[in-house]
């Protein structure tokens, strides 16, 4: 029998009618003679709320029990989703992270899983049930609850697809699939009907809110395909292929140049000004940086001056880490000898993502031109082998996204792109 993995997502489960839709919704695709394991996110903003909540009592809350209280939010949503399941005539169980065998490392808040054993899992679709599993969460080594990160039941849904050997992994959201850019600030995106990995990891990694980056990696390695579509419509939606079954040279000359639009506006620019110009400075600062844990995404050196021997050194990096990375940088300032620290946090960063730029010259000149044409300047630029981004001011950002996503034909000509909840944000 084909066995699916379903993910349901905060907006997909946020009160008890939503509930009950998805309750039916799983019971059909049982009834249709699939094994059914499911994957629930906390209903609406459960997170949020139980973040304020420890935000009320503490302003540095214990990371192991913030674990525990987020973890609350997910076993809410699967007890109360194996009751409308049941209600429905369909042995339906739900398991925590911790029953379903998602092992993690120690690293709380931020857990990456280590090992699934869904040995229980596997016992309840054997015996004819729906398995119900929280999302984002999993155990320790040392049994302590651990948390994957904002947006990680995606990753649960796809490790228990890969340990499952699951035929499909549905993440069910409140759109209709992948877009070309975000349908929130271009009406006339497009849905994008297939789309490799490893272009799907590119937008992700730069802003794409639709599905955890982690989660995308991991179905990349274990080779799960995903089907991402809308809980509140039977639309066919996006399938995230594995590269080797759809890169092959005669279909990449076929397939659309660009895959999509990315935007980000949760990085922040540090500019270190004034650093010596000369051999190890950079490593020095770099060392300092990451020593802060932040991830720096791309980096700019001016050229130094003559006359004074020295340069300029900005680098983007996500808001969250900014105010440490400055603490740390400023603790170093002595060893690393420079003139001056600015930070900037109204910055926006746009990514042109797709698999055809390997083959197909011009690219960048017209991402360029596009952005010259809407007035918008150009702060930074940064390239992988798929892809281009560049950083603008963050005011502008939603203006060059809209011109991108023109200038490379993405726009659609028919249908609009239905937001059915959410902020995407
Ligand atoms: N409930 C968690 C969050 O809001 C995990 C998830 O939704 O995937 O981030
Ligand atoms: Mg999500």
């Amino acid at each position: 029998m084909p066995l699916v993995v379903q993910k349901f997502g905060g907006s997909s489960v946020a009160d008890a009618t939503s509930i009950k839709r998805v309750a039916k919704r799983i019971v059909e695709t049982k009834e249709a003679g699939n094994d059914v394991v499911v994957v629930v996110s906390a209903m609406g903003d459960t997170t949020d709320e139980l973040l304020d909540l420890a935000a009320s009592v503490t302003a540095k809350p214990s990371e192991r029990e913030l674990d525990i209280l987020l973890t609350a939010g997910e076993r809410i949503s699967m007890a109360i989703l194996a009751m409308a399941i049941t209600e429905l005539g369909v042995t339906a169980r739900s398991y925590t992270g911790q029953q379903a065998g998602v092992l993690t490392d120690a690293a709380h808040g931020k857990a990456s899983i280590v090992g699934v054993v869904p040995e229980r899992i596997a016992r309840t679709i054997q015996e004819g049930g729906v398995a119900i599993v929280a999302g984002f969460q999993g155990v320790s080594e040392n049994q302590d609850v651990t948390t994957l990160g904002r947006g990680g039941s995606d990753t649960t849904a796809v490790a228990l697809a890969a340990a499952l050997d699951a035929d499909v992994c549905e993440i069910y959201t409140d759109v209709d699939g992948l877009f070309t850019a975000d349908p929130r600030i271009v009406p006339t995106a497009r849905q994008i009907t297939s789309i490799t990995s490893e272009e799907t990891l590119e937008m992700a990694a730069h802003g794409a809110k639709i599905l955890h980056l982690r989660a995308v990696e991991y179905a990349r390695r274990y080779g799960v395909p995903i089907h991402v579509r809308s809980s509140f419509s039977s639309k066919v939606g996006t399938w995230i292929s594995n590269d080797d079954d759809s890169q092959s040279e005669e279909s990449s000359m076929e397939d659309p140049i660009i895959a999509g639009v990315a935007h980000d506006r949760s990085q922040g620019k540090i500019t270190v000004k004034g650093v010596p110009d000369v051999p190890g400075a950079a490593a020095r600062l770099f060392a300092v940086v990451a020593g802060a844990g932040a991830n720096v995404d791309m980096i700019v050196q001016n050229v130094s001056s003559s006359a004074t021997g020295l340069t300029d050194i900005s680098f983007t990096l996500p808001e969250a880490d900014g105010e440490a990375t400055l603490a740390a940088l400023r603790a170093a300032a002595g060893d690393l000898g420079y003139a001056d620290l600015r930070y900037d946090d109204q910055i926006g960063k746009l990514s042109l993502v797709g698999a055809g730029m390997r083959s197909h010259p011009g690219v960048s000149a017209k991402l360029f031109g596009a952005l010259f044409d809407a007035g918008i300047n150009i702060e930074m630029i940064s390239t992988s082998e798929i892809r281009i981004s560049v950083v603008t001011r963050a005011e502008v950002l939603d203006d060059a996204v809209r011109a991108v996503h023109s200038a490379f034909d993405l726009d659609s000509s028919d249908s609009e792109a239905v937001v059915y909840g959410g902020t995407g944000r």
